[in-house]
């Protein structure tokens, strides 16, 4: 690891038309800072020219580095390959498509200077939005926001500096199904947010249909909280609490009182009550269940119990032992193995 190595990581896929920007961008913006760089662009299996022109920049530019995947395997695949293949002290993800103004990186470093592990670039919206991707987009953060307990910042985009800290943690999850700035939130360490206008893309079309993004809304949902798998449970909790009296009421009124107050119910009636009862004796069966595969889900992701940011002590033996230490501590099952 170089300590004056910033990689700049870039997912890549059917980007050729911008490849060119955005690498006299970065060349613009990283030539007069005092780092060394390098450029990996990890290639998302694109089926235009962006490998050829990747690889035509990297025979004048050692800077660069290509990742390139089998298929398509999605952004937040191709993001944890740049992370993972990263060698500098701190990466800063950045679109091809120019909607991250490159611009804005001495911003993001001079805030890593400053002090801050991860610098979050945080979309403001522009005028001509559309106004359903707005209002999906808030929705979205609302619900994200009241079933985690992770803070969630509203358009917080995957424009983001992390420091080498950070990624070292982020390189141990281990989970498949991932949301990339999810699970840097999850991390937490120090934090510092720049604010941006997101540009028109520059050329191509968006690779992100409503489709795909509908889809990593639900996996957001499913994997960052149990409050769906749950829902079931509650569902059948509220039918059974309120069926279950009006059925032995009902029953009582009818057969052991001989009707006095002349509802004149009758045996279907009892029937549909009954059914409801049991539509909530096998709801709430459900969510009992529910909490077992809510276990298991915490098992099998595996995510670690806690994450250090740094270890301070006045003891210099302590402290050599703490400089080398992992930054990631695992629970109970690994730490037996080792
Ligand atoms: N991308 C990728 N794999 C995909 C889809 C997108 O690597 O399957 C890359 C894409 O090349 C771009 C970034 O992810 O650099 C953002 O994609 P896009 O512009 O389509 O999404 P949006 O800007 O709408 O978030
Ligand atoms: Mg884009």
């Amino acid at each position: 690891m170089n300590e004056n190595l910033i990689s700049i990581i870039i997912p890549v896929h059917n980007e050729a038309l911008n490849i060119g920007a955005l690498h006299r961008e970065l060349n613009r913006c990283t030539k007069r800072l005092r780092y060394a760089f390098e450029f990996i662009f990890v290639d998302d299996g694109s089926t235009d020219n962006s490998v050829q022109e990747i690889e035509t920049l990297a025979r004048h530019d050692r800077r660069i580095r290509l990742v390139e995947f089998a298929r398509n395997f999605g952004k937040e695949a191709a993001v944890s390959a740049g992370l993972h293949a990263a060698r500098g002290n701190a990466a800063i993800m950045i679109d091809a498509d120019m909607q991250h103004p490159p611009s804005l990186i001495c911003k993001f470093i001079q805030k890593w200077q400053q002090g801050a592990d991860v610098v979050v670039g945080v979309r403001e919206y522009s005028k001509n939005e559309g106004w359903f991707k707005k209002w999906s987009s808030a929705r979205f953060y609302q619900i994200m926001q009241k079933i985690t307990q992770t803070t969630i910042t509203p358009h917080a985009t995957d424009f983001r500096l992390i420091d080498r800290k950070v990624m070292d943690a982020f390189t141990q999850l281990t989970e498949r199904n991932r949301l990339t700035r999810g699970l840097i939130d999850w991390l937490g360490f120090k934090r510092d947010y720049i604010h941006f206008k997101a540009a028109e893309r520059l050329a191509g079309e968006r690779s992100y249909t409503f489709r795909k993004l509908f889809g990593l809304a639900v996996n957001s949902f499913t994997h960052y909280s149990l409050v769906p798998l749950k829902l079931a449970g509650y569902l059948g909790i509220i039918i059974l609490t309120t069926a279950t009296p009006t059925g032995i009421v009902m029953y009582v009124e009818r057969y052991m009182l001989n009707d006095p107050l002349g509802w004149q119910i009758r045996g279907t009636a009892m029937l549909a009550i009954l059914l409801v009862m049991l539509v909530g004796v096998v709801l709430a069966c459900l969510g009992l269940i529910s909490l077992y595969i809510a276990n298991i889900q915490a098992e099998v992701t595996n995510r670690p119990l806690y994450v250090v940011r740094r270890h301070v002590s006045n003891n210099d033996a302590l402290h050599d032992i703490a400089e080398g230490a992992p930054m990631v501590m695992f629970n109970e099952r690994q730490r037996v193995n080792i």
